[in-house]
């Protein structure tokens, strides 16, 4: 069979990209369902874009290359088309755009969108030994009917990163780019908890409290969250890109407070309180208890000289952690690295070398931030392949 477009992997910007290339197009993915990702995302609401998307917001070997598909389809465009299909949204917090009710109803839209493309899917299906001559890209599809042999003038690789192998995430987008030549970097799991050593935050699992953890050179202010395993919560989940393997993360536990200036002023009105009660007024108790059975926080605010106030602030102001890893691929919500940029036009996410081959969404070594950047990345590089297969 004979099609224009191939796309593989019918995610976020495989349905993006095949609602919007025009000509024949099919869309194959080895799940039972298109954009499973979309569905559990945002818990089930789907945080869809950021108000703040930008460049800035997101890692790259070539920190420029995301620039112009954000720049040619914004988070104001796929606002404009969620608000086109009557999807009722909210912000939730620092720009984070999600669906009122739930993230299935994005998946209607871009299937919908598909369906009046008449974009062929095919679900539960596979591709093997991937060809390619002047006419375009040959492949064997395995569908539940049987086996046939396709040939498309355009492929499109959209089979995202590695995260959560057990909704069917492969590498299967790399093995295809190197080959047909092009480079991947180095990938790992972001968007990730950290792990520590003997369940060292277990005593408090459960424990939130607002945060500013600096990682690298990156530095993010959320909520932090103890956990059985380690530390979780959008604070750490963004370090976690930063972070290199052995490197402490440093950790504010009062963002904002003076802490030094408040325990003294407290001293002088009431010295006889104990510092760790007077510590639970500025952090959860079960924190202070945990932190007091580490060091030595006995004794009453009159018993503590500024000397050592001074040191205790600046050690809860900064403290700091070295992790022992991450949860890896199998809770992490993204793979920082992937297709080399350096292979594609930016513009259109078409290979430099191979014409016709394009590598669009997380496959690229494209990673936002938490809070919707991904989903952006996504819709802009998926519109920008089907608008270059388009013209
Ligand atoms: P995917 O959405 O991963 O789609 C890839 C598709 O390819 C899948 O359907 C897969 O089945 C298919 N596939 C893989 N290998 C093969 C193969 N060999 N053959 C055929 N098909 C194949 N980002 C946000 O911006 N906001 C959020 O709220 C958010 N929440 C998230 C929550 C979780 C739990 C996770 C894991 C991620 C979340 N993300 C979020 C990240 C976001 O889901 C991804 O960045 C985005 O889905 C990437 O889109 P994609 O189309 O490139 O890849």
């Amino acid at each position: 069979m004979q099609y224009d477009t191939a796309i593989i992997g019918a995610g976020a910007a495989g349905m993006m990209c095949a609602a919007h290339a025009g000509g024949r197009v099919l869309l194959i993915d080895h799940a039972k369902a298109p954009g499973e990702k979309i569905r559990i995302s945002g818990g089930g609401r789907c945080n869809f874009t950021n108000m703040h998307c930008a460049p800035n917001a997101f890692l790259s070997n070539n920190p420029h290359f995301a620039k112009s598909a954000l720049a040619r389809y914004t988070q104001w465009d796929f606002l404009d088309l969620v608000e086109r299909h009557r999807i009722a949204w909210h912000e939730k917090t620092l720009g984070q755009l999600f669906c009122d009710v739930s993230a299935k109803e994005i998946i209607a839209m871009l299937r919908g969108l598909m369906q009046a493309a008449g974009v062929d899917l095919r679900l539960q299906s596979s591709v093997a030994n991937i060809t390619r001559r002047e006419s375009g890209f040959s492949f064997d599809l395995q569908t539940p009917d049987g086996l046939r042999r396709i040939t498309a003038s355009n492929l499109v690789l959209a089979t995202g990163g590695k995260s959560i192998p057990k909704m069917g995430a492969t590498g299967f987008a790399y093995d295809i780019a190197r080959q047909f030549g092009l480079p991947v970097t180095e990938t790992r799991a972001a968007l990730v908890p950290f792990t520590f050593p003997q369940a060292r935050f277990a005593p408090i699992s459960g424990v939130a409290l607002p945060s500013i953890i600096n990682a690298g050179a990156a530095s993010f202010e959320e909520a932090l969250l103890f956990t059985h395993r380690g530390l979780s919560g959008p604070a750490v989940l963004q370090a976690s890109s930063y972070w290199q393997d052995g490197a402490p993360v440093c950790i504010d536990l009062l963002p904002h407070a003076d802490l030094f200036t408040l325990l003294r002023e407290q001293r002088q009105r009431s010295g006889r309180r104990n510092l760790t009660t007077e510590l639970s007024r500025h952090l959860p108790t079960r924190l202070v208890d945990f932190l007091a059975e580490d060091m030595d926080l006995g004794g009453n605010l009159a018993d503590w000289p500024d000397s050592r106030l001074k040191e205790l602030a600046d050690t809860l102001k900064n403290w700091q952690l070295t992790p022992s890893g991450t949860e890896g691929y199998r809770t992490a919500e993204v793979t920082l690295g992937g297709i080399d940029t350096d292979a594609l036009s930016s513009r259109s996410m078409q290979s430099r070398e191979v014409p016709g081959l394009y590598a669009i969404g997380e496959a690229v070594d494209v990673t936002g931030w938490l809070g919707g950047y991904n989903f952006q990345w996504a819709w802009s590089s998926g519109m920008a392949a089907a608008r270059a297969i388009a013209t």
